[in-house]
């Protein structure tokens, strides 16, 4: 037996997923997960959910709850971190900020780095929170503990922490099912494709593609000649018009969430984000954000009233679907929940596949944030890349990477999304506000020294932000 600690715990979007996943594994049937959130309600909802599901599944996972971070993360061998500082409503309120100061969709929305809840330079208190996890992590989990990182920024995240703490760690996303998104549209058996990503989080590039012994470049080719794609929604962009653009400009596919993270020719405005994402403008639109918002605000809803619906009848059966589906309102979730008390279905985030592979010695691929140290050549050592790996109780082994990433995509893609990686990081770490002003006198938004004073003054006024301000009064 093992003690594992999900920080953040009451995210609507992880903590199920994860916790049905080690009921999926027979070898992890008596492991000790401590929940740890600060929000209490939240927290309850995921640990009724948990034990119920637990139980149905004929484990006995021994689940624990607590507010406090160090209780969670003593003696754990690994250690699940999805929380956000100042959730959803922090970043609506910073982005409302910089709009008002003329930066569209917020100031932390830059070229290569669209993402909207990827905040890098005004999210003082997550990056600090990252590093107090970190440095709990070493001082009192158990020797040798693994740090799993999915909360964002990944990239930023897994580079501070790599660089500053010595504990074992790995930065996850799910960007890289692009690749499946694309074998399922253009008709391609996922099995049959030998493919590779490589690039930084949010930012990863197809560079390996052969379908059996085929090129699978020219297939997709073929398609995109023949074929246009229309969004069911606003994540779907994997062949929008912009992805297709990336792609004839850079040489090579952007998977994922890269295709989001374009260069400011995609997001001037609504109407261009619509021209190159389809008729909602992408996930990052005020249409798609709003979207994906609604989303998450009832799933947490519905998780809360499924929790109490389950305490109140707790003769109720979890696994019979048909029971209480009609009660779940909302499309993906009943989607989520049916993959969820699926015995047979994972749901497809890494983190316990991986754990299964370090504790039970099973070697498995994953896509995995880590420190460069040589793997894609034309990058420092000490930037965190994601990339293909093969992971056992050895560790990670990073996969060659094989073709090379194209000349484009290192020079003109990575290396600039890698330098404003690098000033969030030294303005963070140095306190100095110049660097952060920097950031912002590069952007095409800015037109004036006032303006920058603005914005910045006005967000490190925010009552949540007064550490950040003192920080950077030094
Ligand atoms: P959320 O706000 O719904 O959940 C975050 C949870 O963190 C909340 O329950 C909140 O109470 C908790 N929290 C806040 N401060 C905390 C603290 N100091 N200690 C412990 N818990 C704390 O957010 P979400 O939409 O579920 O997203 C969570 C994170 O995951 C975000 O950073 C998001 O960007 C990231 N994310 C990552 C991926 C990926 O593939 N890596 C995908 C989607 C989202």
């Amino acid at each position: 037996m093992f003690k594992v600690a999900m920080i953040g715990a009451g995210s609507a979007i992880f903590s199920l997923r994860i916790i049905s996943d080690f009921t999926k594994i027979p070898e992890f049937e008596d492991v000790e997960i401590y929940l740890m959130d600060i929000d209490e309600t939240r927290l309850n909802s995921t640990f009724i959910l948990a034990n119920k599901l637990s139980e149905e599944m004929g484990t006995s996972l021994k689940f624990k709850t607590t507010t406090n971070l160090e209780e969670a993360i003593d003696g754990a061998k690994f250690v699940i971190n999805t929380a956000m500082a100042g959730g959803h409503n922090y970043l609506e309120k910073v982005r409302k900020i910089g709009e008002k100061w003329g930066y569209y969709r917020g100031i932390d929305s830059q070229e290569f780095n669209m993402v909207s809840d990827y905040y890098t330079i005004s999210n003082f208190n997550q990056l600090n929170l990252f590093l107090k996890v970190a440095r709990l992590v070493e001082e009192k989990a158990e020797k040798g503990a693994w740090l799993l990182q999915a909360a964002n920024p990944v990239f930023e995240g897994t580079t501070l922490i790599l660089r500053n703490v010595p504990i074992n760690m790995v930065g996850f996303c799910h960007g890289h099912y692009g690749v499946h998104h694309i074998a399922e549209i253009i008709g391609l058996d996922i099995s049959k494709i030998d493919w590779q990503v490589a690039g930084v989080n949010h930012g990863i590039w197809l560079n390996r593609f052969f379908y059996e012994d085929k090129n699978g470049y020219e297939i997709l080719d073929k398609w995109l000649k023949n074929n246009t794609y229309e969004p069911k929604h606003p994540f779907d962009d994997q062949l929008s018009p912009a992805a297709i653009d990336m792609y004839n400009f850079y040489g090579q596919m952007p998977i994922g969430d890269t295709v989001r993270n374009s260069s400011w020719k995609y997001h001037y405005n609504l109407e261009t984000k619509k021209k190159w994402y389809g008729k909602f403008g992408g996930a990052d639109s005020e249409i798609g954000w709003k979207w994906y918002q609604d989303n998450v605000r009832a799933i947490t809803k519905t998780i809360n009233k499924l929790a109490n619906y389950v305490s109140m009848n707790p003769r109720i059966k979890l696994l019979d679907f048909n029971l209480y589906k009609d009660y779940l309102n909302i499309e993906i979730f009943k989607e989520e929940i049916e993959s969820i008390i699926n015995p047979e279905k994972f749901s497809g985030e890494q983190h316990v596949p991986f754990i299964d592979s370090i504790v039970n010695d099973k070697k498995q691929r994953f896509v995995v944030n880590i420190l460069n140290n040589g793997i894609i050549e034309g990058i420092d050592d000490n930037v965190a890349v994601e990339i293909p790996a093969w992971v056992d109780s050895n560790g990670i082994h990073p996969e060659k990477i094989s073709p090379r990433l194209s000349e484009r995509v290192i020079k003109y893609y990575l290396r600039p999304r890698i330098m404003r990686m690098e000033m969030a990081l030294e303005a963070f770490i140095k306190g100095d506000i110049n660097v952060l002003k920097e950031f912002l006198f590069r952007d095409p938004r800015t037109k004036s020294e006032e303006q920058v004073e603005g914005v910045l003054n006005e967000i490190m006024n925010l009552p949540e932000n007064k550490k950040m301000k003192e920080h950077y009064s030094k």
